[in-house]
């Protein structure tokens, strides 16, 4: 019998480009009986409302502006999203729009706008706060929700993560070649890395899976279990 203290659990997902979170969190979420949020979406949102405005990407000032002007809504996936959560911006759906190569090109850069990240990050604070919640991006461990129950760090080789992209890209209908797709991933990993504010690392009490060789399955298995271990619920 499912345990309904696993459902109120808070659970961080944090981890590079391509390393599985968005499919392993949602499964566990779906698990869990608890909510699912994708702050990557958020980010991604915002970066297209940017582009979209015709902004320059260096505006730090008119970037800030907008997402504090903005209304981003993201709610779960279903048969035609394409395997990802549905992102509404002011209104407007953009779930296929914001996984976009131009998007993914520019959203890491934008994503080192302090007043961006502090923004997004008092939304996922909210969304987090009523009730349980598994929330997968870069920086939950560390900064969003450094008081989660549970903190993993996803991680897998470059080659790996590429092949990962390469079919959910696919899913969406766009075929990438795999180098464009390892440099993409690269270059959001440094830039997500060495960025002043939040950067991208494993939080100190964070469980590191590396899923190379795991499938999803076994990756979501992992957790559910480090889960249970949290609230003491014997495993066998
Ligand atoms: O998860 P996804 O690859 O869609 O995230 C897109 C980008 O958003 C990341 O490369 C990173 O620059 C940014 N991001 C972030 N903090 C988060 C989630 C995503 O900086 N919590």
């Amino acid at each position: 019998m499912p345990n309904s203290n696993l459902g109120k659990l808070v659970v961080a997902i944090d981890g590079p480009a391509g390393a599985g979170k968005s499919t392993v969190a949602q499964k566990v979420a779906d698990a869990l009986g608890c909510l699912y949020l994708d702050t990557g979406a958020m980010y991604r949102a915002v970066t297209w409302l940017a582009l979209q405005n015709n902004l320059d990407i260096e505006d730090v000032d008119a970037i800030v502006d907008l997402v504090n002007r903005t209304e981003i809504v993201i709610k779960p996936k279903d048969e035609t999203s394409g395997g990802r959560v549905r992102v509404y911006v002011n209104g407007t759906e953009i779930t296929r729009d914001i996984r976009m190569p131009e998007v993914s090109a520019f959203v890491s850069p934008v994503s080192t706008i302090a007043g961006v990240r502090k923004t997004l990050l008092e939304q996922q604070r909210k969304i987090a706060t009523t009730g349980g919640a598994v929330l997968e991006g870069r920086d939950i461990g560390t900064a969003v929700l450094p008081n989660a129950d549970v903190k993993i760090y996803l991680t897998a080789s470059p080659d790996v993560r590429t092949h990962r992209r390469i079919n959910d890209l696919a899913q969406l209908g766009q075929v990438l070649d795999y180098d464009s797709v390892l440099q993409d991933i690269k270059r959001r990993d440094e830039i997500d890395s060495t960025r002043k504010v939040d950067p991208l690392r494993k939080a100190d009490d964070a469980i590191e899976v590396n899923t190379d060789h795991l499938s999803i399955e076994q990756v979501v298995e992992k957790i559910l279990e480090i889960c249970r271990k949290h609230l003491g619920i014997a495993v066998d």
